[in-house]
C-alpha cells in the first residue's frame, strides 16, 4: 500500500503519466482506459488531445489537456503533442515522465516496481526497442552537409520512461518549440525523435525491457501468468488481424475485443463492473 513505503522509495505519486490520444478516439478508446486502468492512477495521469470535448473536460478537470496540436497522424502533429507532454511533465516537478498511447494498458504497480530498480543517481529512458537493430538517420551538419548517426528508440506505442534527471539534460532538444524543430532536422517520428536527443546527442543509452509491449508484436504469445507483471500492454491490428492478449475471461472476445476489461478484473476483482465473485 502506498502508506508503507519506506522515505525515499518510490510511490506512484511522484510518476507523470501522459496518454496521447485524438478527439476521433476520445469514445472508442479513451472510456476504456478511463474506465479500466486510468481509474487505478487518476491523480497521475495526464489526457493530451488536440478538441474540445466538454463531457470529457468536465470528467477529467486539468488531467484533460487540450493543445494547440492538429487531428493528424503527422510527424510535425505527433511531435506537438510529445513536446507538450514533456512541457507539462518538466512544469510538474514529478520525478518520472512516462509516455503511453491510448491503446496501453498500463499496470501501474509493475510500473512502479520497475522504476525502483532504478538508482536516482542513474539517467534511465527505458522501454521496449522498437528494432532490432538500431535506425539510421541523417544528421544535418553546418554547410549543407550530412552525418550519419544511428540510435536505438523506444517505441512510443509500447510505452517508455525517463526520468528528471534525463529529462532536464534534454531540454535544450526536447522543450518548447525545440522538440518540434529536433523530429524535423532528423526527419523522423516523435519516439524515435527522444531516442535520438538521449542517444546522439546526450551519449546515454536506452535501457530494454520486455515489460513493455505494442501491438507490432504477437501479444497471444505472453502467458496468463507473466500478464500481472508487464508493465504496458496494447491492443490493435497486427499482419491484418485484431492482435490483443489471450485471457479466458470473464468477458467474451465480443463484449472485450482488447481483453482490457478482462485483465483488469484479473488484477483488481473487486471493480464494481467484474463480476463478484461468491462470498467464501
Ligand atoms: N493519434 C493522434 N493523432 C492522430 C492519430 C493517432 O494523436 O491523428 C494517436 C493515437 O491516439 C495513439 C497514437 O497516436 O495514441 C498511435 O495511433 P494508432 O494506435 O492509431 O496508430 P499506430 O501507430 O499504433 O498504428
Ligand atoms: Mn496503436
Amino acid at each position: 500500500g502506498e502508506n508503507s513505503t519506506k522515505p525515499g522509495a518510490l510511490a506512484l505519486t511522484d510518476i507523470y503519466i501522459a496518454v496521447k490520444t485524438t478527439q476521433s478516439f476520445h469514445r472508442s478508446r479513451l472510456q476504456l482506459l478511463l474506465d479500466t486502468w486510468i481509474s487505478r492512477a487518476r491523480k497521475q495521469t495526464y489526457i493530451f488531445t488536440d478538441g474540445e470535448d466538454e463531457a470529457l473536460q468536465e470528467r477529467l478537470g486539468p488531467h484533460l489537456v487540450v493543445t494547440n496540436c492538429s487531428a493528424e497522424h503527422s510527424h510535425p502533429a505527433l511531435s506537438c503533442k510529445m513536446a507538450a507532454e514533456f512541457d507539462a511533465f518538466l512544469a510538474s516537478g514529478l520525478s518520472w515522465f512516462c509516455h503511453l498511447d491510448d491503446d496501453n494498458y498500463l499496470n501501474p504497480e509493475a510500473l512502479l516496481m520497475l522504476l525502483s530498480s532504478f538508482s536516482p543517481t542513474w539517467d534511465v529512458y527505458v522501454g521496449k526497442p522498437s528494432l532490432n537493430r538500431p535506425i539510421m538517420a541523417s544528421e544535418p551538419m553546418p554547410n549543407n552537409q550530412m552525418r550519419p548517426v544511428r540510435f536505438w528508440f523506444a517505441t512510443g506505442g509500447a510505452g517508455f520512461c525517463i526520468n528528471r534527471k534525463l529529462a532536464r539534460k534534454m531540454v535544450p532538444w526536447a522543450s518548447g518549440p525545440n522538440f518540434l524543430s529536433t523530429s524535423t532536422k532528423i526527419r523522423l517520428p516523435d519516439d524515435c525523435t527522444v531516442g535520438y536527443i538521449v542517444e546522439c546527442k546526450l551519449g546515454r543509452r536506452l535501457l530494454p525491457s520486455p515489460l513493455f509491449h505494442s501491438h507490432l508484436e504477437d501479444l497471444r504469445i505472453l502467458g496468463a501468468a507473466q500478464l500481472p507483471n508487464q508493465v504496458t500492454l496494447s491492443y490493435g491490428v497486427f499482419e491484418k488481424k485484431l492482435n490483443a492478449i489471450d485471457l479466458e475471461g470473464p468477458f467474451s472476445p465480443q463484449e472485450d475485443p482488447s481483453r482490457f476489461r478482462s485483465l483488469h478484473c484479473l488484477l483488481y476483482p473487486d471493480t464494481s463492473w467484474c463480476p463478484q465473485q461468491a462470498a467464501q
